[in-house]
């Protein structure tokens, strides 16, 4: 007889902590993922502003699993999952796969939101993949470089101009990093341009910055980001993003240009698709405007109690969209998992999930921080070091913590930052790559009409 088939799919934080929980158990395992590697995403801004290398922060995920023999690393994008079946069918490059299980972990996050303006995403990257931060590297970079190139005054001032929309954690660690490139790494680096002067404008519809952790916290971020030369505007929604610049709505209703060449998008997600096919064929489970399917209390879907949704894919009471959510929801399964294996599990009695809130933190700049932890809210050094060492906890693998605290010097100590490459890659293969697949959407579209039109004409 063959043993329980476990499929996870995703390899972020959820994901694979699934696999390597499921390490000792009685299970075969295949994780199926459209990317190769596990992505730390909270250090994407590092990669963004060149502290770290994309490989510091995303190990290989068939490496990292390479001892555990019960695991299969499949590469592919998961386009169907079938609840009658129990199969996942996964494609790469035209290929199709699919793979069957017992029980199925659903782990595949959740990418920006532009809130149903997608066409904002051309001018304005959101910071969610290493492509992401790859291009905003190049863009933050390229825009000190076009500064140097013009003397127009006007336009010198636009090239100069850096919006961040979304105050969350994410916004904040960028804003922050840009100034902070402007001021140390770059300050002597142009010879027609002060890097220093440059805009940083952090904005969001909302009132307050970083708003879950409360307006104390808020506030001191807040502070800490004006006394560096960061703009914060609140109350204040984007309404149109193009070349140039940005339309921003005040709370009054007036309507205001931002002349800027680099903006980057930190506000808002939008869960997985396939959360929504899965959620389309259980017994009644929906799912949220964000597209998170909402779970049972044992995380799975109505009528299927082998199948789990964990991580920025679920929404549960509670549960935040962060790491510590994902790694723990992820347990959760795999503990029910292998009592199913050993035939002592029952779904109708079944201890529901509870979430331990181990805080949150967010990064303002070098030795700055503001924490969380329980009721004890902190910032500053203490917070930043707290950070420091958290980070290099959850970091994966020797190398990549040994190399980063290398990088880390460098940058905290010094002025310098060793990843300021920027090619011509990271600035166009969006684009290249977006005209690619829909031009290859469209000859298909063709061929198979033109297939239509020859079998009706016999
Ligand atoms: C910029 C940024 C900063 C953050 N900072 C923090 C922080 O400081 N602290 C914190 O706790 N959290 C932070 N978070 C949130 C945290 O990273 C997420 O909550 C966490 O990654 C969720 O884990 P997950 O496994 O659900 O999803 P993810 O980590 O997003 O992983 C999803 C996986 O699914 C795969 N996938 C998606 N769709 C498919 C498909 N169709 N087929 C196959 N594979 C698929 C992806 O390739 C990926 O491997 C941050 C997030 C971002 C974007």
């Amino acid at each position: 007889m063959s043993r329980h088939r476990v499929v996870v799919i995703g390899s972020g934080f959820g994901g694979l902590n699934a696999a390597k929980a499921l390490k000792r158990a009685d299970v075969d395992v295949t994780l199926i993922s459209k990317t190769t590697t596990h992505l730390f995403q909270p250090l994407l801004y590092q990669v963004a502003t060149g502290i770290l290398s994309e490989g510091e922060i995303a190990p290989v995920t068939r490496l990292i699993l390479q001892r555990q023999k019960n695991v299969q690393v499949l590469l592919g994008e998961v386009c169907d999952v079938n609840l009658t079946a129990n199969t996942v069918t996964s494609k790469l490059m035209g290929m199709e796969t699919v793979s069957p299980f017992d029980s199925l972990i659903v782990a595949a996050g959740a990418q920006q939101s532009y809130f149903g303006n997608d066409e904002f995403a051309t001018y304005a990257p959101g910071m969610k993949t290493i492509d992401d931060a790859l291009e905003l590297r190049g863009r933050i970079l390229g825009a000190f470089e076009a500064a140097e190139f013009t003397d127009d005054p006007v336009e010198r001032e636009r090239r100069l101009t850096f919006v961040v929309v979304g105050a969350g954690p994410t916004g904040v660690e960028v804003a922050g990093q840009i100034k902070e490139l402007a001021h140390r790494t770059l300050k002597q680096a142009f010879r027609t341009i002060e890097p220093r002067d440059c805009r940083v404008i952090l904005l969001d519809a909302a009132p307050a910055v970083l708003p879950p952790m409360g307006e104390k916290l808020g506030l001191k971020a807040q502070q800490r980001l004006e006394k560096m030369g960061v703009e914060v505007q609140l109350n204040a929604m984007v309404s149109t993003v193009d070349y140039l610049g940005l339309t921003v709505k005040d709370q009054d209703g007036t309507e205001r240009r931002i002349e800027c060449a680099c903006k980057v998008w930190a506000a808002g997600v939008q869960a997985s698709s396939l959360g929504k096919i899965i959620a389309d064929q259980s017994d009644g489970t929906e799912v949220d405007r964000a597209g998170r399917v909402i779970v049972e209390p044992d995380l799975t879907v109505k009528g299927h109690p082998n199948v789990f949704i964990v991580g920025d894919l679920m929404s549960f009471p509670g549960v935040p969209g962060m790491a510590q959510g994902a790694i723990q929801g992820a347990h959760y399964a795999t503990t029910l998992i292998k009592h199913m294996v050993k035939g002592t599990d029952d779904p109708a009695t079944r201890k529901p999930f509870s979430y331990f809130d181990k805080g949150s933190m967010a990064t303002i700049s070098r030795f700055s921080a503001v924490a969380q932890v329980g009721k004890l809210e902190f910032g500053g050094f203490i917070a930043w070091l707290a950070w420091l060492g958290l980070h290099l906890l959850y970091l994966v693998g020797f190398k990549n913590r040994f190399t980063t605290v290398i990088a880390w010097f460098i940058t905290f100590l010094g002025d310098g930052r060793s990843q300021m490459a920027i090619t011509n890659q990271m600035m166009y293969a969006r684009v290249v790559t977006n005209w690619m697949e829909s031009h290859t959407q469209e000859a298909m579209e063709a061929e198979a009409a033109e297939q239509a039109r020859e079998r009706a004409a016999g």
